[in-house]
């Protein structure tokens, strides 16, 4: 063989890659979006339609047929139809047999049928092969590209060599496919699409609670208690002041509730000398949001950055200065720099500087795919050591903020301690317990346990 015949050869296609048609069923959105991009992957694609009229919104390479011609020219077929109408798949049961059918069709609510409509589907068609599969995806992120985000296609079903068909299929537009199992997995991975940040539920809720509990609080003490025993009318506090009081607390008071369960959990399995029995429910659902509860938090937080950068610009600021002028000069009296007032100021703010730094480094750390990227202990390190550094400098932020105003008895107006005060009661009780959990005397059973051990073995050899 001479040297052009092998370059001719190293260029010649290779048609073991070619492409398997791949037969569309319903020309609507869906369809529509999946068969452009199967086309873009390489796949030839065949619609069935109830009508072969082609028109300008189906993909010009594709090919519309009726459902029964269309069927006869592919192995896979995707059902891009509502369930309602499955009905019309019946007499097209035998053309259909031994073929795989891809249910991808979503429900208005959850578990709206006793079935999944990929069960109801292979009912309906015994003789073929149903996949469960891209219901997660929607028209608008195939069309327009944008599957970034969320690369996975749940896959399931009962026929291993369909799932693998269609997995084929899913890493050939460049998806993931997720393998879920069989068929009865379809319930689940149905219910997906319709559920409302089910994770965020419970941190929403207690946030939202905190908020308005934290907002009355402040405008009863730093409003309604100064317009009644001051006289002063201060109700122009509700735009920037009260919201300003509001964000740190909650911030320091959300932050210390994502380490407070690790707390309980440890105090749990110390206690139990074991960590093979279960936590209680509610500690397990606060495990698993704290990852939200973090990021509420730095929300809180940096609106608490953005609402003090503002001050400067405030009437209120410029009101309360010029005043303060105006007393010393017709007082006839410089007041001198008070250094010890300069350093508790100065020591603040690089507090709550670098605590909201090392606040904005968990934020970033807990995306996806930069905690992808980093191993578990690097991870570990970010979240745990670099958490509970920001946890104390936020804490002590407030602490310093705080200063000799502790003991001054005209800072419980209604003999109610101010609102940062509250805040320093989670993060100061999980940094008191977390300081005894250091203590060698019960770091090392607790790392013993955590490593396996148990205090009384329930199988021992
Ligand atoms: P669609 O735009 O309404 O299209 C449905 C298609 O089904 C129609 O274009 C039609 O195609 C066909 N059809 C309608 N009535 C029929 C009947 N009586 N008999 C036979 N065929 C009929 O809906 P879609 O948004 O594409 O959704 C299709 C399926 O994909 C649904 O099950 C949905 O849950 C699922 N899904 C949609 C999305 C999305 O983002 N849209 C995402 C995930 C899953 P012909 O006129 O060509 O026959």
């Amino acid at each position: 063989m001479n040297k052009n015949s092998s370059n001719i050869m190293a260029l010649a296609p290779n048609t073991s890659n070619k492409r398997e048609t791949v037969c569309i069923f319903g020309t609507g959105d869906f369809g529509r979006a999946l068969g452009h991009k199967m086309i873009q992957s390489g796949y030839p694609v065949v619609y069935g339609s109830r009508s072969t009229q082609i028109s300008n919104l189906i993909p010009k390479d594709a090919e519309v047929l009726g459902h029964a011609e269309a069927a006869q020219k592919a192995a896979v077929i995707i059902i891009a139809i509502q369930r309602q109408h499955y009905n019309f798949l019946t007499p097209l049961a035998e053309v259909l047999h031994g073929k795989v059918l891809v249910d991808i069709s979503n429900n208005l609510k959850l578990n709206q049928y006793p079935e999944s409509n990929a069960e109801y589907l292979a009912q309906l068609l015994p003789g073929s092969k149903v996949v469960k599969g891209f219901n997660t995806v929607s028209a608008w992120a195939l069309q327009s590209g944008t599957l970034d985000a969320s690369r996975q296609v749940f896959i399931c079903g009962d026929d291993v060599e369909a799932k693998q068909m269609v997995m084929n299929i899913v890493r050939g537009l460049g998806l993931t496919p997720v393998d879920k199992g069989s068929l009865l997995a379809a319930q689940e991975i149905e219910n997906y699409p319709l559920q409302l940040f089910p994770m965020w539920k419970f941190p929403i809720f207690l946030s939202l609670g905190l908020g308005l509990f934290f907002f009355f609080y402040s405008l009863a003490l730093d409003v309604i208690h100064t317009y009644i025993y001051e006289n002063n009318n201060f109700s122009f506090f509700i735009a920037i002041t009260v919201p300003n009081r509001v964000f740190p607390v909650m911030a320091l008071t959300l932050l210390g509730l994502v380490y407070l369960p690790g707390i309980f959990a440890a105090i749990i399995q110390l206690y139990r000398g074991t960590k093979y029995r279960r936590f209680p429910d509610w500690l397990d659902k606060w495990m698993l949001a704290r990852k939200q509860l973090g990021l509420i938090a730095l929300a809180f937080a940096s609106l608490h950055a953005v609402f003090t950068l503002v001050t400067p610009l405030r009437t209120f600021a410029s009101w309360r200065t010029s005043k303060q002028i105006i007393s010393q000069v017709l007082s006839n009296e410089t007041v001198l720099l008070n250094h010890t007032n300069a350093w508790l100021s100065d020591s603040y703010l690089a507090m709550g500087i670098l605590g909201f730094f090392l606040f904005v480094l968990l934020g970033i750390t807990s995306l996806p795919s930069v905690s992808n990227s980093v191993n578990w202990r690097e991870f570990r390190f970010v979240q745990s050591k670099l958490g509970y550094l920001a946890l104390i400098l936020c804490t002590a932020h407030t602490m310093i903020y705080g200063g000799k105003w502790f003991l001054n008895p005209s800072a419980y107006k209604w003999y109610l301690p101010d609102i940062y005060m509250l805040s320093l009661v989670v993060p100061c009780a999980v940094l008191v317990v977390k300081f005894v959990l250091i203590f060698p005397c019960v770091d090392k059973p607790l790392t013993r346990i955590r490593q396996g051990w148990e205090r009384n073995p329930r199988y021992s050899e």
